[in-house]
């Protein structure tokens, strides 16, 4: 006659020998699987204890060197990365200005020979007044000119940035803003480059339009133009 067996089951090795019952886990254990299950337990704190107190030596590495934080990383690859893009364009002006100086001073060289040609012949000639004289002159001067400063070659400036600049956005400043209202700085948004017709000149602007796109349209009143800054 078989005997009904009231324990519960040992959730590990299954047999009807539960003495105790977690309630965390709601699982049987017999009395040796009780303690196995206590040890996993206890390991398992051990492990949360040891990931808090890696967190908690971060927390003072980052303290001790405010210039690690994952912010300043990306701060410090725009930086370099904008430089890098800055020497790139250097270097591909400074090629283009090389070669196209090469040319001119072959142009200059090839129109001094042929001065030099004329100027030979005419004095063998010994033909000459002060027309001659004056027209020489003048073409030494414009050929010298030429070549100390070429009138075809010339760098321009775009007004709009080519690098997108950077800024801190943080929910301490909005709070800030809001008790202050205003900052206590302007900063310049046109021209800071003084009076002028260049592209990052204004001359006596006399309108103002800001677009959806945060761009500004300035009417640049002495230029007889409309100019958009970004
Ligand atoms: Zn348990
Ligand atoms: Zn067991």
């Amino acid at each position: 006659m078989a005997t009904a067996n009231s324990r519960a089951n040992c959730s590990i090795c299954n047999k009807a020998n539960a003495t105790c019952f977690c309630a965390g886990c709601s699982k049987g254990f017999c009395f040796q699987h009780l303690t196995e299950h206590q040890q996993i337990l206890r390991r398992q704190l051990d492990e949360i204890i040891n990931d808090h107190n890696q967190f908690q030596q971060k927390v003072i590495q980052q303290k001790q060197n405010p210039h690690n934080s994952s912010l300043i990383q990306q701060i410090n690859q725009w930086e370099k990365n904008s430089i890098h893009e800055i020497q790139q364009t250097a270097q591909q002006c400074r090629e283009t200005v090389m070669k196209l100086t090469q040319k001119t001073i072959n142009d200059v060289q090839q129109k001094f020979v042929e001065l030099s040609q004329t100027l030979k012949e005419i004095r063998e000639e010994n033909e000459f007044n002060e027309i001659d004289l004056n027209n020489f002159q003048s073409k030494l001067t414009q050929i010298t000119e030429e070549f100390l400063q070429p009138s075809n070659i010339s760098i321009r400036q775009d007004s709009q940035e080519f690098i997108n600049k950077i800024s801190i956005i943080s929910s301490f400043e909005e709070i800030q803003t809001k008790e202050n209202k205003y900052q206590q700085f302007g900063i310049t948004v046109a021209g800071g480059n003084g009076q002028g017709a260049g592209l990052n000149q204004l001359n006596g602007p006399d309108g103002i339009y800001i677009d959806d796109d945060k761009s500004i349209y300035i009417a640049d009143s002495w230029n007889d133009r409309i100019v958009k800054w970004n």
